[in-house]
């Protein structure tokens, strides 16, 4: 960083305030605007050197093309979906992301979708709040097998948890890790996995243009009814197929925190919406005070030591 001039940054989201004072505390420029607009932002963005976003910012081609003096992109969270990757990487624009600071909260949901389906509190809850106190009975996660598909950072925590419950654990992905050994589990062929699994839960990284991993063919190997909770992207799987296997109760639920278009487009997307075996939340895997703020640090500590800073 230049001692004359120090980098000038805007933050065009919400973000942890600890974010604000650590770039002002290593003498950047910081400029916080939260709410701004698209065409707001588009005026003003060639006064600056880095732009701090969440997933409300959107930044596009156009936005990089106007943002001549722009040297980084900073997604204060996980996912890049809303990044116009090509455009950064033709102008070699740094980007900046967090992908590890929100893993024990995504864990921590996974769980929350598992247990809140097994015992059906969603529905259960919104009867008695009607004064309808009709008692379900539901299923244990105890003695059952766990099925991840994605063994990296959410997919090993949850297998951490899942031992707490007495959870076996199977696992899938394209590349082996040792720590499998430490939950006990094992590396299966993906459809022994939806064969033997009483539960699958979803934690794998999906590219643009990626197939989905669990569709018909995968659904109709299934054995065991088992339950879905996806907590990475939805379209990892097949949504349609999802849909007929549900109907069909090959599968015996289906709890995610994210959704093939948020808000829904399509008629298939509605109707598993309105499934009475689905449970959606709007994306808040990361929203905790704990993962915003832990966010927030690595993604000032990452621009710190790219740019330098006084620390
Ligand atoms: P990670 O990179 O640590 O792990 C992903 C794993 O998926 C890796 O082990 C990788 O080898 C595996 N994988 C990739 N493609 C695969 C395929 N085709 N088949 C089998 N395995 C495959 O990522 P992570 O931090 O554990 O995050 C997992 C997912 O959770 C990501 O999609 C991420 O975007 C999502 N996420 C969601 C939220 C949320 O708010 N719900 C928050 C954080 C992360």
């Amino acid at each position: 960083m230049s001692k004359e001039k120090p980098l000038k940054i805007i933050i065009t989201d919400p973000v942890d305030t600890i974010l604000l004072e650590k770039l002002r505390g290593n003498n950047f420029t910081v400029d916080y605007h939260p709410k701004i607009n698209e065409e707001d932002l588009l005026n003003i963005i060639d006064q600056y050197d880095g732009i701090v976003v969440r997933s409300r910012t959107k930044v596009a081609k156009s936005l990089i093309d106007r943002g001549r003096n722009l040297k980084f992109v900073a997604r204060a969270g996980v996912g890049l979906d809303g990044i116009d990757l090509v455009s950064l990487q033709e102008r070699k624009i740094n980007i900046i992301h967090a992908p590890e600071a929100s893993t024990s909260s995504v864990a921590e949901l996974t769980f929350a979708l598992m247990l809140g389906s097994c015992r059906r509190l969603p529905e259960l809850a919104a009867a008695t709040r009607l004064g309808n106190f009709s008692k379900e009975v539901g299923t244990e996660l105890s003695g059952k097998t766990l099925g991840l598909i994605g063994f990296g950072r959410i997919g090993y925590m949850v297998a951490e948890i899942a031992r707490a419950f007495n959870m076996n654990i199977l696992a899938y992905d394209i590349i082996a890790n040792d720590r499998i050994n430490k939950v006990s589990g094992r590396y299966v062929a993906l459809n022994d996995l939806v064969q033997n699994s009483d539960f699958i839960g979803v934690f794998v990284t999906v590219k643009p243009g990626d197939k989905p991993i669990l569709g018909k063919e995968e659904f109709a190997v299934s054995t065991k009814k088992p339950g879905i909770i996806n907590t990475s992207r939805a379209s990892a799987i097949d949504g349609p197929a999802l849909l007929d296997a549900l109907k069909s109760g090959v599968i015996s639920f289906y709890a995610s925190d994210v959704m093939w278009n948020e808000p829904p487009k399509t008629q298939w997307e509605h109707e598993l919406l309105a499934h009475p075996q689905v449970t959606i939340t709007p994306h808040i895997g990361a929203q905790t005070k704990e993962a915003q703020r832990r966010i927030a640090e690595a993604t000032a500590a990452k621009i710190i030591e790219m740019f330098g800073g006084i620390r």
